[in-house]
């Protein structure tokens, strides 16, 4: 049986798991992390997402856990909406998700002896058609293939092409968990608010919890506030349509998580040999299209049915990843317009845009409709 060595249990490493074993292969996930666990944030799972689901077997539990989105609306800072985007016009729903509850729905229906937890991947040797990877512990592995799920600064991907560093896009964002519903909320909606060189949105993920999160503009490696990082983000959005601040004030301070934004401008090639890598670790993407996790999945799905028609592991990596770049480039370079549309500051700048998408809704509605039309 082919024995494959994956790197990294996130969203795309445990998918990949899933995906691999349902197909008669022998994955192995080594994480670094002592236990499986997600941070505290919630995820849109766009219908191009939920088929991936659907045929992992698990629309069902995701439904019971999710919450359905039905709108995506943009509105200005202060709550005039612009574009009220439909997406459930699809075969398949569309499921607002705690990432947690997500990568645990993946996970546990992969045997646990798969996972080997607290193992640091450091380097890979290739023996013939044989791949040993090598941990910081000291402990070895050998395998037919090995695929890098291990993220925005992937080591698989510095020992394939060189260690070069993701780009930082301008943004921090903040995100939280609270069961505090704004009374603004529509059942269904992603509700999005755009201001100059910030915007945050809410919405609602299952068994009553509200995720929100905020954005601005920000230098590099900006320290976080060390105390009252909570009193801070209400003074940045103290002025903003009231239930923005009514939801960062309903939230716990520990339940607040900071992120720097990065990505990476999409080159190939992800794969050499029998190595290859997957989601953040091939093609980090800004959130702004809130598709890094989908496109993880999409790829889960995609890389085990190309190992399933190649026997030989070089080929099945090579038909990835033709058929995964061009559709992930697309999604990068997207969300990277989009990231830049939110770090206009200037008040006319910011107006025009506002006007720009008013005008151009039913184009965005679109846009968002072939995204999502996607089916891997
Ligand atoms: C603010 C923000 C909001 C987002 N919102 C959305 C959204 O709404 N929708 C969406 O689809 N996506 C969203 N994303 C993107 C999404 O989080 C990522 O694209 C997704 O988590 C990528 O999954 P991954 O498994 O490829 O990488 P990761 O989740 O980064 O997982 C990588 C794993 O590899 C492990 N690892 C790393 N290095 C090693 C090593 N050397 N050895 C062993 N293990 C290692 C890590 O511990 C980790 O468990 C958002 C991202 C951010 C920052």
């Amino acid at each position: 049986m082919t024995r494959i060595i994956l790197v990294g249990g996130g969203i795309g490493g445990a998918a990949t798991a899933l995906a691999l074993s349902r197909q008669g292969f022998e994955p192995v996930v080594y994480e670094r992390t002592k236990a499986l666990r997600e941070v505290g944030a919630g995820v849109a799972l766009w219908a191009n997402a939920t088929h991936i689901m659907k045929n992992l077997g698990l629309l069902e539990d995701a439904i019971n856990v999710g919450c359905p989105i039905t709108n995506y609306q943009f509105c200005s800072q202060h709550g005039k909406e612009l574009v009220n985007v439909s997406v459930d016009g699809f075969e398949l729903p569309v499921v607002g998700i705690h990432r947690a509850e997500l990568h645990r729905l993946l996970w546990q229906n992969v045997p646990t002896e798969k996972f080997i937890l607290g193992e640091t991947f450091e380097r890979f040797e290739c023996q013939g058609d044989r791949i040993h990877a090598y941990f910081t512990s000291g402990a070895q592995a050998e395998g037919d293939a090995l695929i890098g799920a291990d993220g925005l600064r992937s080591r698989v991907r510095a020992a394939l092409f060189g260690d070069v560093p993701p780009t930082y896009r301008n943004f921090k964002t903040w995100r939280g968990l609270t069961e505090f519903i704004p009374k603004s909320y529509r059942p269904g909606y992603i509700h999005e608010y755009l201001g100059g060189g910030k915007g945050g949105g809410f919405m609602m993920l299952g068994q009553g919890k509200m995720y929100w999160y905020v954005a601005a503009t920000a230098p590099a490696n900006q320290p976080d506030a060390a105390t009252k990082r909570k009193q801070a983000l209400e003074n940045l959005f103290r002025d903003w349509f009231s239930s923005i601040p009514e939801l960062i004030t309903a939230t716990d301070e520990s339940q607040i998580i900071t992120t720097d934004l990065y990505d990476r401008p999409p080159t190939r090639p992800w794969s050499l040999g029998n190595v290859t890598l997957l989601g953040d670790a091939a093609h980090p993407m800004l959130p702004t299209m809130g598709q890094g996790a989908c496109t993880a999945l999409e790829d889960a799905y995609v890389i085990a049915k190309c190992l399933k028609a190649n026997p030989d592991p070089v080929a099945a990596f090579q038909q990835y990843e033709s058929l995964r770049f061009p559709r992930t480039k697309a999604i990068v370079e997207q969300s990277l317009r989009s990231g830049k549309m939110g770090e206009l500051k200037h008040p006319l700048a910011v107006g025009l845009r506002n006007t720009f998408m008013k005008v151009m809704g039913a184009a965005i509605s679109s846009s968002f409709q072939s995204l999502h039309a996607y089916r891997a």
